[in-house]
Parts: C-alpha cells; sequence; structure tokens
C-alpha cells in the first residue's frame, strides 16, 4: 500500500515535526551546494501555505552526541532557509532538547517556520533513547519523515520519535521528496522500461555486491568502471598491473560473472585503461593500456575504447541506474571516463529514456560537470540509494501511515 504523503495530510493548525535532510557541504561557514535545501522546500511549503507550522530537525556531518559543536551548527542552513523561503526561519537554541527548543515548537503558530539545531549533539539520538523520543514526540502534532538520505538509519529522529508519536496516536506522513526518491528507484527496480542498464563504479566492489546479487536478474546490462572493474578483471584472469584489487573478493567476483551469463545480464568490463604510476593528481607517468596492464602501473580511469563501448549501450538504453565514478574524477586528466559516461545518459535522457543518478559522488560529479539537471532524477541520498537498490527494505519508510 502507498505511503500517505504530506499532501494527503490535513496539516491546518497542526505543528509538523518534520525530519529533513540539511547534511550539506559547508566550508567556513558557507554552504557550497544547498540541493538538499532546496529539495525540502516543496514540503515545507506544503505545510506552511496550507496553515500549519514545520518544525524541522536534521543532522549535520557527524557530531557523537556531545553537545553543541561550533562546526556542525545548522546555522548556516537556517540563514539560507529563510532566503530561499523568503521568510524568517526561527532557530531557537543550541540543543534541540532545551526548554527554549521545546518552548518554540510548542508555540508554534500557522506558518511559522522552525529549524532546530543538529539532532546529532543530543546523545539520545543515535542510540534512539526513549526519554529523547518522547520528549521530541511531544514537539509535533504529526510527523512528517522528507530526509531519503538518512533513510536507511534507524536514528532516533527517524524511528523511535516517530514510534513514540504513532503511540501517542499522531499521524506520521512521507515528505514529498522522501516520496519522489521512493518512486523513482522503486519503478526502476520494479518495472524498468528495458534496455535497462545499470552503471556502477567506485572504489570497491564490496560495498556493491549484495547491489549487483540484486540487480543482475533485473538488468538487460551492468557497465562497470571505477576501482572496482579491477576486482573483475583479476579474477578473469587479466594483468592489472598495481590497479587496487580487492583480493580477498576475487572469488566473489569470479561467481557474479557467472550469475550474469546465466541469467544473460551483459556485465561489461572496461577494455582499456588510462593508468599512472602514481597515485597523484599529475599521475607521474600517464599512459593508455589495452587489455594488460603494465607492471607499476594502476588504472584510474576507463579508456577510449571502453568510453565508446559504454556510450553505445547507455545511449540505446530507456533506463538507466548511475552508481559510482569511472575513475579518479575527483582529478581532471582521471575524469574523462566518468564524464562521457554521465554525457552518455543524459543523451540517452533526452531521447526519452529515464535516467537516475544514485548520490553521493556520482551527484556530485553530475553537479560539476553541469549535467546534474539533464537527468530525470538526482537522488539526495548515496547510501540510501545503494541499499535500495540493493533491495533492502526501510523500517523508517514501514512505520508511516498508509493510504
Ligand atoms: P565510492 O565511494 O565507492 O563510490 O568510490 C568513489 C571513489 O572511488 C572516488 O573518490 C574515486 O576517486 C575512487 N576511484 C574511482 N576509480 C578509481 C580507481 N580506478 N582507482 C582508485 N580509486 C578510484
Amino acid at each position: 500500500m502507498p505511503t500517505k504523503t504530506i499532501a494527503q495530510a490535513d496539516v491546518k493548525n497542526k505543528r509538523v515535526l518534520s525530519r529533513v535532510d540539511f547534511n550539506v557541504p559547508i566550508e567556513g561557514g558557507v554552504i557550497s551546494d544547498d540541493r538538499r535545501i532546496r529539495e525540502a522546500l516543496p514540503s515545507i511549503k506544503s505545510i506552511i501555505d496550507r496553515g500549519g507550522s514545520a518544525i524541522l530537525m536534521s543532522h549535520l556531518g557527524r557530531p557523537e552526541g556531545k553537545g553543541f559543536e561550533a562546526a556542525y551548527t545548522l546555522k548556516p542552513v537556517a540563514d539560507r532557509l529563510a532566503q530561499l523561503l523568503g521568510k524568517p526561519v526561527q532557530f531557537p537554541s543550541q540543543d534541540l532538547t532545551d526548554a527554549a527548543a521545546e518552548a518554540a515548537a510548542k508555540n508554534a503558530k500557522p506558518g511559522d517556520v522552525i529549524l532546530l539545531e543538529n539532532v546529532r549533539f543530543a546523545k539520545g539520538e543515535k542510540k534512539g533513547e526513549e526519554s529523547y523520543a518522547t520528549k521530541l514526540a511531544g514537539y509535533g502534532d504529526m510527523y512528517c519523515n522528507d530526509a531519503f538520505g538518512t533513510a536507511h538509519r534507524e536514528d532516533g529522529s527517524m524511528f523511535a520519535v516517530p514510534k513514540a508519536m504513532k503511540a501517542q496516536g499522531k499521524s506520521c506522513v512521507a515528505g514529498l521528496l522522501l516520496e519522489k526518491e521512493l518512486k523513482y528507484l522503486g519503478d526502476a527496480l520494479k518495472s524498468p522500461v528495458k534496455p535497462f542498464v545499470v552503471v556502477l563504479g567506485g572504489a570497491k566492489v564490496s560495498d556493491k555486491i549484495q547491489l549487483i546479487e540484486n540487480l543482475l536478474p533485473r538488468a538487460s546490462a551492468i557497465i562497470v568502471g571505477g576501482a572496482m572493474a579491477y576486482t573483475f578483471l583479476k579474477a578473469l584472469g587479466r594483468e592489472v598491473g598495481s590497479s587496487r584489487v580487492e583480493e580477498s573478493h576475487l572469488e566473489h567476483a569470479k561467481k557474479m560473472l557467472d550469475q550474469a551469463a546465466n541469467l544473460k545480464c551483459d556485465l561489461h568490463l572496461p577494455v582499456d585503461h588510462v593508468c599512472a604510476t602514481d597515485f597523484t593528481e599529475s599521475g607521474g607517468t600517464v599512459d593508455i593500456f589495452g587489455e594488460s596492464i603494465k607492471p607499476g602501473f594502476m588504472g584510474l580511469d576507463i579508456g577510449p575504447k571502453t568510453i565508446t563501448n559504454y556510450g553505445a549501450v547507455l545511449r540505446a538504453a530507456k533506463t538507466i541506474v548511475w552508481n559510482g565514478p569511472m575513475g579518479v574524477f575527483e582529478w581532471p586528466l582521471f575524469r574523462t571516463g566518468t564524464q562521457q559516461v554521465a554525457q552518455a545518459s543524459v543523451d540517452a535522457t533526452s531521447k526519452g529514456a529515464i535516467s537516475i543518478v544514485g548520490g553521493g559522488d556520482s551527484a556530485a560529479a553530475a553537479e560539476e560537470f553541469g549535467l546534474a539537471n539533464q537527468f530525470s532524477h538526482v537522488s539526495t541520498g548515496g547510501g540510501a540509494s545503494l541499499e535500495m537498490l540493493a533491495g533492502k527494505p526501510f523500517t523508517t519508510v514501514a512505520l508511516l501511515d498508509v493510504v
């Protein structure tokens, strides 16, 4: 049954305690990418435009529940949110459980927007402590989960708080961003228009085993790049030089290659590589190798033939899910593969394909290439989208109301 959304809830004169994901990059007090704040606006507006008040809570970074730390304050987010909304945002205190925060939440009036300080300053957040959950549950008449980026974590504000609110008979619904994320990724998994092509890259095979096993029976093709390609290539007996290989996963990689063949899923591996002698931005000596990489060299990007092959597969796709860079895209010398795969994906999108970027590094890369708004959907959650693609259910979503 579909999860009830904030748009379907009666919010008039209600204080809506909303868990959002405002975990944005902040350097020297300046937000360098405010996408997660902008993506939260539709739910916030849906609440305040219909006579409710929005009491927002989020984490930022990884403070460890030891109280206020200036490096992780959400104050810059409150300021940016006020700018985007064109109205004041209350930021009551340095501790979301203190009397000032509680009074602000309890006295919220229709149209008010209140941002509580970083939930991870409170020790109850990670532990999901009952006293913490009960306290926060009193801050709202209903709960809204709009934090897809944290949907795979049973943190207090994601799980114990809505559970406590449900026990008090309060409604718990999904925000519009959460709904959109679940829909794009859910549809791609349940009923993808074929050919369904999955692009996988990044550092490790071990992070993506479950995801590959879940996708092999569904995907028409899986395109592999990044360091994880070298574990597959070594498992096939290729010379990979000093490329990054997970020796403990060679057997597993071989098994997945066999599984792909059995399921008639084309698992594509690079046929050439941009290689370097040093793992540095300049790479020491840089050269391109075909199937065999010379000793002393490591593969840091897919090569030109591979780019052509992968581009052809992607341009013929009707559904694309992309998770992980094709090389060390942070360094310009090893960025081309990732950029060209992104370009081929948006080319397919312009011809009607559905394309989804699975958050994290890939979303950052798409943004950097100026291509982010040409994909059908760029997820705000790297870890969460990986878990969803791996087929793991979210308990934080399961406890929300259904229609
Ligand atoms: P992940 O977090 O698993 O998505 O991995 C992303 C990281 O993998 C990025 O920081 C890339 O620089 C890195 N990466 C991609 N390709 C390679 C490669 N061939 N060798 C080493 N690191 C790589």
